[in-house]
């Protein structure tokens, strides 16, 4: 349905999840695409494996993503192998969830940092690339647990909602150099980062959907690579929810 051949992606998380999704979709519309990991490297190899057909085309790059050195390093390797970058996905993220009284600073800097200072690292390098050709598709993976606010979830509501703000000001900085930033708000997608959740409480949150089901992480990817078409290049700053009617 899509081609994105001899278009260069960064997918951060690209290698477990809704980020492996959507590597998988950008590798089957024929682009270059960077993978990049935390530090999984079992499941990061079990992908690479899964998906050696597609040999030089997919490349796995280890870094944290809320380390600004760490992703600086891994843009000025970038320059030297690659040349351009067409597409910045953001989709690194993580969870780390508690009611507001009981939350160590330590889980609301580690999901602020990974989330909102990551997007803002890898955005703020990834503009200085794409300028250069005066084109680029970012997409940030956002949620719409960033504009509902779960309970329990002031650090990644707060990091979720920040990811908007930040692509709705970048979106009117880089407008005129055709570089778009949009957002994707998934609702409950199936995926390892829901794992930890109790049985009644995944039970009471898909009654709560009124498709009555999680997502799959197909039906997010297929909007990103919507996004990243340069045929979407009139659409910046915006938002898309994809969570089964559980809109905010
Ligand atoms: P996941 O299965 O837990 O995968 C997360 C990915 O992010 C992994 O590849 C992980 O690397 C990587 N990562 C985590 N911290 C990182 C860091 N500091 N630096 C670099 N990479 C890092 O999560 P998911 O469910 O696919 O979620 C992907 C995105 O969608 C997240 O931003 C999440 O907030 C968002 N989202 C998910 C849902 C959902 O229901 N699943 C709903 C709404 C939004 P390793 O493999 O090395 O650990």
């Amino acid at each position: 349905m899509y081609n994105f051949e001899s278009q260069h992606v960064v997918v951060t998380g690209g290698t477990r999840g809704i980020g492996a999704g959507i590597t998988e979709s950008f590798l089957k519309a024929g682009a270059t695409v960077i993978a990049t990991y935390a530090g999984n490297d079992e499941a990061a190899h079990v992908f690479k494996e899964k998906h050696s057909l597609y040999g030089e085309k997919l490349i796995l790059k280890k870094f944290n993503v809320a380390n600004t050195s760490d992703v600086e390093n891994f843009f000025s390797e970038y320059e030297k192998s690659f040349p351009s970058l067409e597409i910045l996905v953001n989709n690194a993220g993580i969870r780390k969830d508690n009611i507001i009284a009981s939350m160590s600073e330590n889980e609301w800097d580690g999901v602020i940092d990974t989330n909102l200072k990551g997007t803002y690292n890898m955005t703020r390098f990834a503009v200085l690339a794409m300028m250069k050709n005066r084109y680029g598709r970012i997409i940030n993976m956002s949620s719409v647990g960033g504009k509902l606010g779960l309970p329990g979830q002031a650090n990644y509501a707060a990091s979720k909602a920040g990811q908007i703000a930040l692509s709705l000001s970048v979106s009117k900085e880089v407008a005129k150099r055709n570089i778009t930033i949009n957002n994707i708000c998934p609702g409950f997608i199936e995926t390892e980062l829901l794992k930890d959740l109790p049985e009644d409480q995944i039970k009471e949150y898909k009654s709560q959907v009124p498709m009555k089901r999680f997502g799959k992480v197909e039906e997010v990817a297929h909007a990103v690579l919507f996004f990243a078409t340069k045929e979407a290049s009139y659409i910046t700053g915006t938002t898309l929810d994809i969570a089964g009617g559980l809109n905010a």
